[in-house]
């Protein structure tokens, strides 16, 4: 049998979550001589273009394999996100156990690392004897909440959002009920239930590695750590983001490459969001009537604000306002559905970010500097915006109207203050020292780098044993 120590991964085809474990398995092979094999559940008929274009590019020493797709359609339609992902991973189970009957004796397979959302294959692995670990693809904050969740639920009887005091995280800026992530929204909806399944697993893994650095998120890093007895050891290892997506994007960089410098703010909302049709029109608006040069990334409106695998057939820019395109051509770049953000992020031409604060861009925009407009959307993502915000500071946040809609006006203000106003110069500054932080817990004697050869050791060490 293979001597070098390989890693199964159960990880969800959600973008913000199959991203940053790629970037993880990399590490683990190109420096750490580990092989991986990512095992895939799937509810969609075929592979969706963006995580095809990254499974593909995947180095020699990682593989993947997608399972069959599972059949939901005995769920009814409005089922949120969360009760969509627990019955996929619950009805792949089957196909998991089959895949690792021949894998388990082909490679020396010492642990199963499953997504944020996946705890329930920890009973697969332990007929493996695998070690169950977590791949927490969001905010020391977060995890913290969620280990916690299961006394919460326990002691609390109303709504989270009627609490009349902010929910105290240790280590973490105060939230508000309101703020906290969707799927706690509503307690009587199943995918509070399924989350809350979840979550009760976590304290059954050999470990948990979060997506995330000391510097950053130090006092909810210190908590998780040092004052929980009773919590599986944290693995702080980030920020893990990815450098060059495996997109093409040339037509983006060219244009780029014709801005000034810092000039240009970059509009996208991650891999699964949607806004709807009155909102996209007032975002068009907005950006048009900024007069500022932006590059944004659109996609079909649709009322239901974020999909598990989005998979945009039909054309954007069919959407757009009448002449939209046309007014904006000389200082706007539109481009539909999904674009080059690692490159565009990293492009000295990108001055801004107007993004959802979704984890992965979060990072993606403090390890290059790039200063935010904060427009929280769902999952933990006004938890995200609180931390930056008001505890980093490194954020802009518009205000929505009576009518929950973002106006144009709104949105071109939020635009002029980042890009041009004494107030983005401040978060500016303030972002630069965050990139500067981020290179560190990298470096080769740097918090990050030092809980992973951690990590890798421990695995290294079952391998011995
Ligand atoms: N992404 C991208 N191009 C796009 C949209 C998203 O490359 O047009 C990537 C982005 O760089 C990030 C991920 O998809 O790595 C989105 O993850 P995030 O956690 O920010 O948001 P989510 O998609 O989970 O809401």
């Amino acid at each position: 049998m293979e001597q070098t120590p390989h890693i199964a991964f159960f990880p969800l085809l959600a973008m913000g979550h199959l991203i940053p474990l790629v970037e993880f398995a990399k590490r683990l092979v190109l420096t750490h001589n580990f092989t991986a094999t990512f095992v895939l559940p799937t509810n969609a008929p075929s592979l969706p273009a963006a995580p095809k274009s990254l499974l593909d590019s995947l180095p020699t020493g990682i593989d993947y394999i997608l399972l069959p797709p599972v059949n939901l359609e005995d769920l009814p339609s409005d089922v949120k996100i969360e009760t969509v992902i627990a019955h996929t991973v619950s009805r792949s189970l089957p196909a998991l156990r089959g895949v690792l009957k021949s894998l388990v004796p082909s490679f020396r397979v010492v642990a199963l690392v499953v997504d944020l959302f996946a705890t329930e294959a920890f009973d697969v692995a332990a007929e493996f004897n695998l070690s169950p670990y977590f791949f927490f693809a969001s905010t020391a904050m977060t995890l913290s909440l969620f280990l916690r969740l299961p006394k919460l639920d326990e002691s609390v009887s109303c709504e989270y959002r009627d609490l009349p005091e902010p929910v105290q995280i240790p280590g973490c800026p105060p939230v508000h009920g309101r703020d906290l992530l969707d799927p706690v929204q509503d307690r009587k909806n199943d995918a509070y239930q399924r989350l809350l399944h979840v979550v009760r697993r976590y304290t059954s893994a050999e470990g948990i590695i979060v997506n995330t650095f000391k510097e950053l998120e130090g006092g909810a890093i210190k908590a998780l750590q040092e004052e929980e007895p009773g919590y599986p050891p944290v693995y702080p290892i980030g920020p893990l983001v990815q450098m060059s997506g495996a997109e093409d994007g040339s037509e983006c960089l060219r244009w780029l490459d014709d801005q000034p410098r810092g000039s240009v703010l970059f509009v996208c909302f991650g891999s699964a969001a949607t806004h709807s049709f009155d909102q996209l029109t007032e975002l068009a608006l907005g950006l048009e009537m900024s007069e500022h040069r932006f590059l944004w990334v659109v996609r079909s409106p649709n009322d239901k604000v974020a999909s598990y695998v989005i998979d945009d057939q039909n054309n954007p820019f069919a959407f757009l306002p009448n002449g939209f395109l046309e007014r904006t051509k000389g200082f706007g770049l539109v481009v539909p559905s999904w674009g080059p953000q690692a490159k565009i992020l990293s492009h000295g031409s990108t001055g801004g970010f107007l993004m959802h604060c979704g984890w992965n861009s979060t990072l993606e925009s403090i390890v290059n500097g790039v200063p935010m407009i904060a427009w929280p959307l769902y999952a933990e993502q006004k938890m995200n915006t609180v931390t930056l915000t008001e505890a980093l500071k490194v954020a802009l946040r518009p205000k929505a109207g009576d009518n929950g809609i973002i106006g144009r006006t709104e949105i071109a203000k939020v635009v002029k203050d980042l890009m041009e106003g004494q107030e983005g110069n401040l978060i500016r500054s303030r972002m630069r020292g965050l990139k500067e932080a981020a290179g560190r817990a990298l470096s080769e004697d740097g918090d990050s780098t030092k809980s992973l050869a951690q990590l890798v050791q421990k695995w290294k060490n079952k391998i011995m044993n």
